[in-house]
């Protein structure tokens, strides 16, 4: 029985994944390489088979969040380069060193550390912040973080590689002060690594660029590009337009288990919040719910397609099952495929589309899609 179980299923198109990759790499200048940020299992598209795709594709450098994640990685990928972005206890030393993991070192402190829990080296990338307030040496002027960048280079154990810093507002390309904030978050990094060259260490890498940056605020002075959401196909700040159309790599279906003329009066699901307006309603149950991820906040506000055609979510979205009005679609029977995110006939849903009904974004939506529902990669 094909597709998934007949229940619900996320379908992964790995041909999408490439050409979100050609697009992104055409956008590059020719010294800047994709780091491909994986985190949260690819934000939720199944990090195997994503990475293998990548690999396929060309991609050298990952970036995932924490130790686990970049263990996970090593072992699908023996040779990629693996950055990990956020924290580390330093009593996991050992493991980034044996399995040659670069760690983003956030402070001296840390730094300090780890260089006391190293064995032999532990390489390193070295995080500034410059305004995103989150994590990284944080000083007001380039002067002093050089020489706090200095200090942790010259640690005996520790092995710098690069130098990085994240973008807080590179979604908002029409707003004059997000553009100014991220310029300066731009020329401070770029300075730090300067002063740093004055002083004769070289690091290879100098990095700053998320999705948004590459898309906004591209420089070719960044040597990776740590491209996430538009690798996926998604918005960085939906529905700010983009310098290229990406495709959604994710969609999420599930199938019609009940078709039911309802008749006035009649109510559907917890609460009773629907009720048929009249004896023409027709109903459909579908076999997915808040369980695999698809907000129970879209109650009353979602539509789906069925057969090509537009569909409102109708009542309360229940654990396992919602139902749909399906009035319009005269054909509909069980054991039709519903289509909740992506494409079908002229009609597509996006995972940004349905963050922007209630109130969040694409990346929560394709992060948020359960382990219960089986991901199938597609061409
Ligand atoms: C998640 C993350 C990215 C990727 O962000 P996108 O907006 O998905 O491109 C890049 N850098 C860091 C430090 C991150 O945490």
């Amino acid at each position: 029985m094909k597709p998934y179980l007949k229940r619900a299923w996320a379908e992964i198109s790995l041909g999408a994944l490439e050409e979100n990759i050609k697009k992104i790499n055409s956008l590059l200048y020719e010294n800047t390489e994709i780091m491909a940020v994986i985190k949260a299992d690819a934000y939720g598209h199944g990090e195997g088979d994503i990475l293998k795709k990548l690999c396929q594709c060309g991609v050298r450098y990952f970036a995932v969040s924490n130790l686990d994640e970049a263990v996970s990685i090593r072992k699908h990928c023996p040779d990629g380069e693996i950055l990990i972005l956020g924290y580390t206890p330093p009593e996991y030393a050992h493991e980034l060193e044996g399995n040659n993991i670069i760690q983003g070192v956030l402070s001296l402190e840390y730094a300090e550390t780890l260089n006391a829990s190293a064995v032999n080296k532990i390489r390193c990338h070295i995080k500034i912040d410059t305004g995103m307030g989150r994590i990284g040496l944080k000083y007001s002027d380039p002067e002093r973080c050089a020489k706090e960048a200095e200090k942790i280079i010259r640690l005996d154990k520790i092995s710098a590689e690069g130098l990085y810093t994240h973008f807080a507002v590179a979604d908002s390309p029409d707003d004059d002060e997000s553009v100014e904030y991220t310029k300066n978050q731009a020329d401070y990094i770029i300075e730090v690594y300067d002063l740093l060259c004055k002083k004769g260490i070289e690091l290879p890498h100098l990095h700053f660029l998320n999705s948004a940056g590459i898309c906004y605020h591209n420089n070719k002075r960044s040597t990776l590009a740590r491209a996430g959401i538009i690798m996926y196909g998604l918005y960085p700040n939906y529905p700010v337009a983009l310098p290229v159309k990406f495709k959604p790599v994710m969609s999420l279906k599930a199938v019609v288990s009940l078709v039911k003329q309802m008749r006035t009066g009649e109510s559907i699901s917890y609460g009773r919040t629907y009720k048929a307006p009249d004896n023409n309603v027709v109903a459909a149950t579908v076999t997915v719910g808040y369980a695999d991820g698809y907000s129970r906040l879209l109650s009353g506000k979602a539509e789906v397609i069925v057969r090509g055609k537009r569909c409102p979510v109708i009542g309360r979205i229940c654990m396992d099952q919602l139902i749909l009005d399906v009035t319009g679609v005269p054909e509909v029977k069980e054991g039709d495929i519903v289509t909740l995110i992506g494409r079908d006939g002229d009609e597509e849903i996006t995972a940004d589309e349905l963050a922007s009904l209630y109130g969040t974004i694409g990346y929560e939506v394709v992060c948020g899609i359960s382990k219960r529902v089986p991901r199938i990669y597609v061409d």
